[in-house]
């Protein structure tokens, strides 16, 4: 039997945000169904979605159900846990599989791999108790900042320590469950390198992705990155080597650190498309969600050829605050395309939609892109 899914088959989706609407737009668009399955319902991708099912990622006969309904199943949300990967896996193809998965949900795991393989990553260790806790900070010493080991993104379950007296405060607010903690990096930039790695080995990548984060939210990113070309070629040699170790099928993203002093460090793995990849849906060749259709049909993965420099800035529900966002006046600038995802209740710090703007240079693009924004309120 052929392992290529092909056009007119059902993809199926857990986790039904605007990563899962994104992919449902490309996969609809090239002909295929999709499935998306989560426990809310009015979502974001089932709003194009063929199918919206609600039920919760732990009730494994839901997922045979669904999984049943559909070719091949992928991720848009890596909090699903590995029995639920497996039970869709006795039925249909996963891809990615719940062992890659298994490693990048949570975050000590996730470092434990990165370090046995000897990728570079930020001084770091697990932790599961206050005096853990000040032990890792003797070692790896401060400023310092615990994040929560499982279901943090956007900063959520994060918190700095100036110094190691900060220890039993910060333990209070996220303790009780395992963390990590690492070194605060002095870093130049943040990048990111977004790939995929279709079923035999192919590897395609978009470069690499200069980012800025405010309040830890993705604010920013921009492409063509304005880093040396060598850090680029590390960057994506990096990520190839993470892929190719995790035997990786679909679309993955690695964040790093670049080091004040040009070291990369891996700040972590999203086992999916990611926000910092959202312009290539308007500046690429192939987009990512298209990609990672590709990738986990088993068909040829795109080209991933950029088109034009590009800049992407996040809409957060704080626009909302004063009303709906003046879309016309933003719109008014050429080259600046549009994404909102659906949600109906705007909320401070919500990823409602973003932004991007194309331009013949990076530098022009971020500057059209926030100008943009700025005229939305
Ligand atoms: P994360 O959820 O781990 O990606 O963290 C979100 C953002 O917080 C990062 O993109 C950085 O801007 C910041 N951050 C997280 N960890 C560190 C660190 N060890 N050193 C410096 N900044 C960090």
């Amino acid at each position: 039997m052929s392992r290529v899914i092909l056009p007119g088959s059902t993809i199926g989706v857990l986790g039904s945000g605007q990563l899962g609407r994104m992919l449902a737009i490309a996969a609809r668009r090239m002909g295929y169904y999709v499935h998306v399955l989560s426990p809310t319902e009015d979502t974001p991708a089932g709003e194009v979605a063929d199918a919206e099912i609600k039920a919760d990622y732990e009730d494994l006969e839901a997922i045979r159900a669904f999984a049943k309904g559909v070719h091949v199943v992928t991720f848009e949300f890596e909090n699903v846990s590995t029995e639920a990967a497996d039970a869709a896996a006795e039925i249909v193809p996963v891809r990615p599989s719940g062992s890659a998965l298994y490693v990048t949900q949570q975050r000590a795991r996730e470092k434990a791999f990165l370090t046995l393989h000897g990728f570079p990553t930020t001084p770091c260790a697990a932790v599961h108790s206050l005096d853990e806790l000040a032990v890792a900070l003797g070692q790896i010493g401060t400023p310092a900042v615990l994040k929560t080991a499982a279901f943090g993104y956007d900063g959520k379950g994060q918190h700095r320590l100036a110094s190691i007296e900060d220890a039993e405060r910060v333990w209070r607010l996220i303790g009780h469950q395992e963390a990590v903690v690492e070194r605060v990096v002095d870093f130049s930039h943040e990048l990111s390198v977004i790939a995929a790695r279709g079923l035999d080995g192919e590897f395609a990548h978009f470069g690499a992705i200069e980012n800025t984060h405010r309040n830890h939210i993705l604010d920013l990113s921009a492409s063509p990155a304005r880093v040396d070309q060598h850090v680029e070629a590390e960057a994506v040699q990096i990520t190839h080597a993470i892929m190719d170790e995790l035997s990786y099928i679909g679309v993955l993203c690695v964040e790093f650190f670049l080091t004040a002093d040009g070291r990369l460090l891996v700040n972590e793995v999203a086992p999916r498309p990611h926000n910092s990849g959202h312009f290539t849906f308007d500046a690429c060749v192939t987009s990512q969600f298209e990609q990672q259709l590709r990738a986990v049909c088993g068909l040829p993965l795109g080209a991933t050829t950029q088109m034009r420099p590009a800049a992407m800035v996040n809409l957060l529900g704080d626009l909302w605050v004063d009303g709906e966002p003046d879309w016309v006046s933003a719109l008014a600038i050429p080259d600046v395309k549009l994404h909102l995802y659906g949600k109906r209740t705007p909320r401070v710090g919500r990823k409602m939609g973003h932004i991007t703007a194309l331009a013949e240079s990076v530098d022009i693009a971020i500057e059209k892109a926030v100008a943009a924004r700025d005229l939305l309120v």
